[in-house]
């Protein structure tokens, strides 16, 4: 984590923007929740489950089901057509004009969508291999799962990853 963290609550229109997708998007959820978006996977197949559980809590609904845009919804659905997650993303991006901001990346769990809370070093000293011990200062946990994240391989190849697909939208 870098120490610009601290920026990261800096409010703009698209950075409230969250997300709801049917389970065959929860890779692209992964992402956006990487990204910084809170991102709600919905355990079974889009229908109207879903659809409400989008409009109770506020969520733009990200589907591949082109069914669904036929239905009633006074909420926002953007149909993501494509099967590859880093067009996915692209899409998502662009057509929501998403902010990517370094900061607020890896600060939501990307397994239960829940916020990061910093945790000192000597908790984690059990939890961790020794040589991120050694290495890393910086620590965060998912007050859900209990995973603990830090700075390296998985957020270093998340950017390769984002330099490559994305690179036009890399801050
Ligand atoms: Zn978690």
């Amino acid at each position: 984590m870098s120490k610009k963290h601290k920026n990261s609550l800096s409010s703009s229109a698209t950075e409230d923007i969250t997300f709801i997708t049917d389970a065959s998007l929860a890779g692209l959820a992964k992402w956006l929740r990487l990204l910084g978006y809170d991102t709600a996977v919905f355990p079974k197949e889009a229908g109207r489950a879903m659809m409400r559980q989008a409009d109770s809590e506020g969520r733009i609904v990200l589907t591949r089901r082109r069914d669904m845009t036929e239905r009633q919804f006074s909420g926002t659905l953007f149909l993501i057509t494509d099967v590859i997650v880093s067009v996915q993303l692209k899409a998502v991006i662009e057509n929501f004009s998403l902010k990517i901001d370094r900061a607020r990346m890896f600060g939501i769990c990307m397994e239960c969508n829940q916020k990061l809370h910093p945790v000192k070093k000597e908790e984690v000293r059990d939890l961790v291999p020794p040589y991120v011990f050694e290495n890393c200062e910086k620590y965060n946990q998912c007050p859900g799962c209990k995973k603990i994240y830090w700075m390296g391989t998985h957020p270093r190849n998340a950017l390769r990853f984002m330099e490559k697909h994305i690179p036009n939208h890399l801050p």
